[in-house]
């Protein structure tokens, strides 16, 4: 497996379960193990009490009151896109707009962007490994533009096929939608290289980076992208906010998706105009708290370092990786070389869904299913994958946990 730059072999335990109360709760009288990071993340006490205090000390609503307080909470919320813009680099805080997590933005530049400068025969390049949410929203566009859909294929081990990808980008390619790093198989996609690739045959990029942002530093102005979405959920922040970053020229060229306060300038029932982005794509009152909640999240992974997140969670994925591959009727799905923290796998005579019920008993918290990948699972013809996904708070002991868990559930089906 190729290590990341950044990789250096450090301790497995960076010592941070006791940030996170929830870790210390025990789940049918065992020690919670939670291997469960892909679908959502705990969350740290700093984040549980940034969100407390704005409800206890600073709520009201925002850009629109001439109170102390709604300007307070303004420039709360506002702060909070600033956070997010040095989260991803971007190269300025109006690039950031606020959403409900990686669908919602997914869906927003579908819906705005494609729907109205997509034509019949119009293509938007996806690739094998997406998640619905990066799938279906392309598929309604296209449905209402008379645009057609490609698919980059995979190879056996879940990498996409670059010389195929090559030969896709026609003329007629307006997008490339392609995940950062795979919810199903932990493959890093080759990002910024598919960028560049796509931006020299005319096409746009936007990168779903659900799975990314938590696990490594994001820079979006060196991958090139033209946009890029994430989740607060999966970094540490709360649910129901996240964010898409889209160029400046982009979104200020994209009309509104959804009507309502905040997002106009002028409204009569003659015309509405509309305001600038980010605010045009932020119709009606937004998840404030949300917002402050993200803002702490991104202050706790800044504060430990993205770089070190990803060497541990790296050495904790090859850890894992030898320990899984030597338990016999183990077997891994999805072997690529650049590759991040999620173990996906089957076991021999066992349902994935049976061994997700088997472990949770022993108090170890796994996924099991498509994982809204169906696609990935038809390509590797299983119905599904048992899915232990690794955070920063993850360690050995709980890689060892899995690998008992395993062979008990074996030996009640052996
Ligand atoms: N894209 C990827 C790669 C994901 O892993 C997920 C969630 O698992 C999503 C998109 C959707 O994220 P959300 O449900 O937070 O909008």
């Amino acid at each position: 497996m190729n290590a990341p730059a950044y990789f250096h072999a450090e301790s497995l335990d960076m010592g941070n379960k006791a940030d996170f109360p929830i870790l210390s709760r025990l789940v049918h009288g065992k020690r919670l193990v939670y291997l469960d990071n892909g679908a959502t993340t705990q969350k740290p006490q700093s984040v549980i009490e940034a969100e407390r205090r704005f409800y206890q000390e600073s709520n009201a609503n925002i850009h629109r009151g001439v109170h102390w307080l709604s300007q307070h909470a303004t420039d709360l919320y506002e702060q909070g896109r600033e956070r997010v813009r040095q989260l991803l680099n971007a190269a300025q805080a109006n690039e950031i707009v606020f959403t409900r997590g990686t669908t919602e933005a997914i869906n927003l530049v579908a819906q705005s962007w494609a729907c109205s400068k997509l034509s019949p025969g119009d293509e938007i390049i996806l690739s094998g490994l997406e998640h619905h949410s990066n799938i279906v929203p392309w598929q309604l566009a296209c449905e209402r533009t008379g645009a057609k859909t490609k698919v980059i294929p995979l190879n056996d081990q879940g990498e996409l096929d670059l010389q195929q990808y090559k030969q896709m980008l026609g003329p007629r390619v307006r997008l490339v939608a392609i995940a950062h790093i795979s919810n199903a198989l932990g493959t890093i996609n080759p990002v910024t290289e598919m960028t560049r690739l796509a931006h020299d045959a005319g096409a746009l990029v936007l990168v779903d980076g659900a799975q990314a942002v938590a696990h490594q530093p994001v820079d979006v102005q060196e991958i090139g992208c033209d946009f890029y979405a994430f989740s607060g959920h999966k970094l540490y922040g709360p649910t129901g906010i996240g964010a898409l970053y889209g160029r400046y020229d982009l979104l200020q060229a994209m009309p509104p998706w959804q009507g309502g306060g905040d997002m106009i300038r002028t409204v009569s029932f003659e015309r509405s105009t509309y305001a600038d982005a980010p605010q045009r794509f932020e119709a009606g009152t937004p998840n404030i708290a949300g917002v402050v909640g993200l803002a702490a999240a991104i202050d706790y992974v800044l504060d430990i370092g993205l770089e070190r997140i990803a060497a541990h969670e790296g050495a904790l994925l090859d850890y894992g990786t030898k320990a899984l591959q030597a338990v016999s009727g183990v077997r891994l799905i999805g072997t690529a070389a650049d590759k991040a923290g999620i173990l996906s796998f089957v076991v021999d005579g066992i349902h994935p869904h049976d061994l997700g019920t088997i472990l949770d008993t022993d108090g170890v918290a796994i996924r099991a299913g498509h994982h809204c990948a169906m696609p990935v699972m038809t390509r590797f013809g299983i119905p599904g994958t048992a899915r232990a996904s690794l955070a920063l708070y993850n360690n050995r002991d709980d890689i060892d946990a899995l690998v008992k868990a395993i062979g008990a559930a074996q030996t009640m089906f052996g």
